[in-house]
């Protein structure tokens, strides 16, 4: 197994035509210094925003506080779409949906739409695929190709958003509740985009869209760097560390940047995070027959995780074209379960929505990229 470069973008560096710039890229008070750089007074960037993030508009025209004249040329400069869908597959009567979405670039990302009797969550792409070399993610295996701009993030968001809003899934309108970071790429790698996206979603109307923070989950492979500046930032979303077996020997090939960052410095930076944040945070562990599913790493990972405050996803391993890999034995996946609940560690083992639409973990945008190759 070879180790990924370890690149984790802060500032990233330019290398390729960036996509437009776009009001969510900025932060409320840089808004208002783009919109008078743009030679408007400041405060259309307040009334931009409220149609963007409180209206969820994507219609110009019905923006009756600006000038008629004027809309379509303020719309081009402070909104300009930055994610044109190229499909939607549904499942599970409709209540799951995956999009595909293609960037000004023609790189292309995707994101899936879960409505629950209780929720809706929203599980969006950070870069367009991913640089940590997962040996089991689709995603993993073409490389990264970049990073997802603040913009690009939260379009994907606010499309969600204005998607409940709209009615457009079975069951009538409703509100997005929830956003995870769970699509493609590794989000503490893509770190400042990520987090003005967090903001997005936070900051109260008008200057994002005012979901709390506790329903926004950032899922991470452990960039231990990246989860101890998130706990310095004062925003408690939950986090999921991508864990995956209890022992390093098996998270240096499952989890190739555990070679960087350990399972026990993982574990200290989460801890400190909850320490800090008081949330709990979850692990997550794709059960794959055979590889990380046998009684020993159960017990293994009940004994470390026994005395921390956390919560255990178990992952029915969605198998990706052409691995030899598959999901566990479900008679192996009970006593998985049975083991760590002896310890009393919380678990639950994650619905499998979206398997048919190639719903989990970047392959709807490797099978169109394999269409189109
Ligand atoms: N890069 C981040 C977030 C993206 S993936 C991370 O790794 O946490 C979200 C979760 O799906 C991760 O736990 C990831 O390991 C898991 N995952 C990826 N491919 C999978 C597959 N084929 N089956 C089941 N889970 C998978």
């Amino acid at each position: 197994m070879t180790v990924p470069e370890i690149k984790l973008v802060f500032d990233e560096p330019v290398q390729r035509k960036k996509p437009p710039k776009h009001l969510a890229d900025y932060s409320p008070e840089e808004r208002r210094e783009v919109a008078k750089a743009l030679g408007l007074p400041a405060f259309r960037a307040t009334q931009v925003a409220t149609h963007y993030f409180s209206h969820l508009s994507d219609d110009p025209q019905s923006w009756s506080d600006i000038p008629a004249e004027m809309r379509q040329s303020i719309a081009d400069q402070l909104t300009p779409r930055l994610i044109h869908l190229v499909k939607s597959v549904s499942c599970d009567a409709g209540t799951t949906r995956k999009d595909l979405w293609k960037l000004h670039d023609g790189v292309l990302v995707e994101s899936v739409l879960m409505r629950y009797t209780d929720r809706v969550t929203v599980c969006i792409s950070s870069q367009a695929g991913c640089g940590m070399n997962c040996p089991f993610c689709a995603t993993g295996q073409a490389g990264l190709t970049r990073n997802l701009s603040a913009g690009e993030i939260t379009e994907q968001i606010v499309a969600a958003a204005r998607a409940c809003a709209n009615g457009e899934l079975p069951g009538g309108p409703t509100r997005l509740s929830n956003i995870v970071f769970m699509g493609m790429g590794e989000p503490l790698a893509n770190y400042n985009a990520v987090m003005r996206s967090v903001r997005n979603i936070t900051d109260p109307n008008p200057d994002g869209l005012g979901i709390s923070a506790r329903s926004v989950t950032v899922s991470t492979v452990g960039l231990v760097n990246g989860i101890e500046k998130l706990t310095e930032e004062g925003i408690a979303v939950t986090l999921a560390v991508s864990l995956h077996t209890p022992d390093d020997e098996l998270r240096d090939t499952l989890v190739p940047i555990n070679s960087r960052w350990n399972i026990k410095e993982v574990l200290a930076a989460a801890d400190a995070y909850e320490k800090r944040t008081g949330r709990r945070y979850s692990i997550e562990y794709a059960l794959i027959r055979d590889i990380n599913d046998q009684s020993w790493r159960s017990d293994l990972l009940g004994r470390l995780l026994k005395n921390r405050n956390t919560h255990v996803n178990l992952i029915p391993l969605n198998p990706t074209p052409g691995s030899k890999w598959t999901a566990s034995r479900r008679e192996d996946e009970a006593e998985f379960v049975r083991i760590l609940e002896s310890y009393g560690v919380p678990v639950t083992v994650r619905d499998t929505r979206g398997r048919e639409i190639d719903g989990a973990c970047g392959q709807l945008a490797a099978a169109e990229k394999t269409k189109s190759d």
